[in-house]
């Protein structure tokens, strides 16, 4: 489905729950993450609700592409330091076992000066 209407991502990409952008584009949304574990901590996700990556499938592969490339520029815009002596990390919880708490697909980016709250 394009859009999930008990989906608090979808709420955030329409804008009826309130979000930091970082980001936004035809396909994609970034935002901050509500509780950072590191000084900079944003989601990278698809507008098109996905629960998770588990459904993706090879037609998402150019999108999961995008994500990946959009990562470090979003990363460097916000805050993390360049590589090697900088850098993030980049996280995508998937299903209980997992970890995953909001079923829609989103790529976690984490980073800047250390110590974090976790990891
Ligand atoms: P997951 O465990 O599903 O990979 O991560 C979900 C993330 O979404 C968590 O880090 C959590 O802090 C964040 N989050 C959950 N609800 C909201 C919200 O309403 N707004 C924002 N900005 N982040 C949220
Ligand atoms: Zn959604």
């Amino acid at each position: 489905m394009a859009s999930d209407p008990h989906c608090v991502f979808c709420k955030i990409i329409e804008g009826t729950v309130p979000s930091r952008k970082v980001y936004e584009d035809e396909e994609l949304f970034a935002f901050h993450d509500i509780a950072p574990w590191a000084p900079v901590h944003f989601l990278i996700l698809p507008k098109r609700h996905i629960a998770s990556m588990a459904q993706l499938t090879e037609q998402d592969a150019a999108m999961m592409g995008r994500i990946m490339t959009l990562a470090p520029r979003l990363a460097l815009e916000q805050g993390c330091r360049p590589y090697p002596g900088g850098g993030w990390r980049v996280v995508i919880n998937t299903g209980a076992e997992g970890g995953q708490e909001v079923h829609h697909l989103h790529v976690h980016v984490i980073g800047g000066p250390r110590p974090w709250l976790k990891g």
